[in-house]
C-alpha cells in the first residue's frame, strides 16, 4: 500500500486498542532508521500505558547508545529464552524497515509462527506478506517518515513527544545520507518541520550521530581507503574490503565500518561500490550505486541480499577472497547498465 488508507488506520486503531503486550521488532545490524522507527515506537506504545518490548535480532551499533530507550532494547542473540517468551506472550507485533522475515534471524520463524496481529511498516521493494496490516511505501526516504504519519494517523501528532521526535530525526537523517539522496519529496521536509518544531535539536543530533565514533575507527576508515580499495575504472566500480584481523587490528566495534561502502562513490565517474567484510561464517556485502543502476539486482542474483535500489546488502557464504572474486566476476554482466 504506497498511500496510509482510511482502512488501514482504523484497522491499526483497533489492533493498538485491543493490545496489551506489544513487541516491536527491527532487522538485524540495525542502522539508524531501523533504530529511529523502531524506538519511537517503542516510546509511543509506552505513553498508550502498554507493555512493550523493542526486540532486535543482534548487536546495537556503539555510536548510537545514547538514543532515548536505547538501554531497554532486548537483543535477541544475547537473550534468546527471553526472546522467545517475550514473542509468544505478546498480542501484537509490530514490525518496522524490513521486508522479510529472514531479516529477524532466528527470531523470524518465532514471529511468523506466533498468531498475534502483525503490522509492518517499511520502504523496501517487495515486502512479504507477513504481516495482517502493511504500509509499504518505496518513495519513502525512510521508515521513519512513516512511522511519524503511522502516529499522526493513528492517535494524532500530540503523541510525537520530544523523546520520539528525535528517535524519528535521526531515522530520516540517517537514511538520506543527512539529506543527500532518498529526500526530495516536499513531504520528508514536512514530516521534519513538524519533528523541528516538537523541539528536535537538530545540529546537536548531528553531531551524535556523526562524531560519536572511536579514534580506532577513524584510522580504519583511512586504512580501509588506502589499503584496501580496488578501483574498477573499466566497470566505473569500486569496492573495499576488510578481513577480521584487519577489524581486529583496530579495535572494531559495532557500527564502526556503517557508511564506508559510500566513500568510493565520491571518485568522478564511479556509480558503483561495495564492502566486503569478514565475520565468522560469512561475508558481509554492501552495495551503493548513483542513479539508475540496481545494486539490489546484484544483490539479489548473487549475495543472497536485497535492499533498495541505490543501497542493497546481502551475505556470501564464500569466503572474503571468492565473494571479491565473484563480485569482479559478474561485473562484466551488468557493463551495460554500469557505463551510460
Ligand atoms: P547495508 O548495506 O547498510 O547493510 O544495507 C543496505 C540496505 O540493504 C538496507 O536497506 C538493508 O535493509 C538491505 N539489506 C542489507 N543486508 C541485507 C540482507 O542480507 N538481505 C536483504 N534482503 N536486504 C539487506
Ligand atoms: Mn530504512
Amino acid at each position: 500500500m504506497e498511500k496510509i488508507t482510511n482502512e488501514f488506520i482504523e484497522h491499526a486503531n483497533t489492533a493498538i486498542t485491543n493490545a496489551n503486550k506489544v513487541v516491536i521488532l527491527t532487522h538485524k545490524n540495525p542502522d539508524g532508521d531501523a533504530l529511529g522507527s523502531g524506538l519511537a515506537m517503542w516510546h509511543f506504545f509506552k505513553s498508550l500505558q502498554k507493555e512493550v518490548t523493542f526486540l532486535v535480532p543482534n548487536q546495537l551499533p556503539t555510536n548510537l547508545f545514547w538514543m532515548p530507550g536505547m538501554a531497554e532494547i532486548l537483543v535477541y542473540e544475547e537473550n534468546k529464552e527471553k526472546g522467545k517468551l517475550t514473542i509468544a506472550s505478546s498480542d501484537l507485533l509490530v514490525m518496522v524497515d524490513f521486508n522479510h522475515h529472514s531479516r529477524l534471524s532466528e527470531a523470524g520463524n518465532h514471529v511468523m509462527n506466533h498468531k498475534a496481529p502483525k503490522i509492518l511498516i517499511d520502504h523496501h521493494p517487495n515486502p512479504e506478506p507477513i504481516a495482517d496490516l502493511i504500509y509499504s511505501r518505496v518513495s519513502s526516504s525512510s521508515t521513519a517518515e512513516m512511522v511519524f504519519e503511522f502516529i499522526q494517523k493513528t492517535r494524532g501528532e500530540e503523541y510525537i513527544s520530544r523523546a520520539i521526535a528525535d528517535c524519528l530525526f535521526v531515522g530520516i537523517m540517517t537514511d538520506t545520507g543527512s539529506f543527500s539522496y532518498n529526500s526530495s519529496e516536499p513531504h520528508t521536509y514536512e514530516v521534519v518541520g513538524k519533528l523541528l518544531s516538537k523541539g528536535v535539536n537538530k545540529d546537536e543530533l548531528t553531531d551524535k550521530v556523526y562524531n560519536n565514533f572511536s579514534e580506532h575507527r577513524l584510522r580504519l576508515m583511512g586504512y580501509a581507503v588506502n589499503q584496501r580499495m580496488v578501483v574498477l575504472p573499466e566497470f566505473q566500480t569500486a569496492y573495499i574490503y576488510l578481513t577480521k584481523k584487519d577489524l581486529e587490528d583496530y579495535k572494531h566495534e559495532p557500527g564502526d565500518t556503517e557508511g564506508f561502502v559510500n566513500y568510493p562513490l565520491s571518485i568522478r565517474n564511479i556509480v558503483f561500490t561495495a564492502i566486503f567484510i569478514e565475520k565468522d561464517n560469512y561475508t558481509k556485502c554492501s552495495f551503493r550505486s548513483k542513479g539508475n543502476f540496481p545494486a539490489n539486482l546484484v544483490s539479489m542474483n548473487h549475495f543472497n541480499g536485497g535492499g533498495h535500489k541505490n543501497a542493497a546488502g546481502g551475505e556470501s557464504k564464500m569466503s572474503i577472497q571468492e565473494s571479491m572474486e565473484k563480485f569482479e566476476s559478474i561485473l562484466p554482466l551488468y557493463k551495460h547498465l554500469l557505463i551510460q
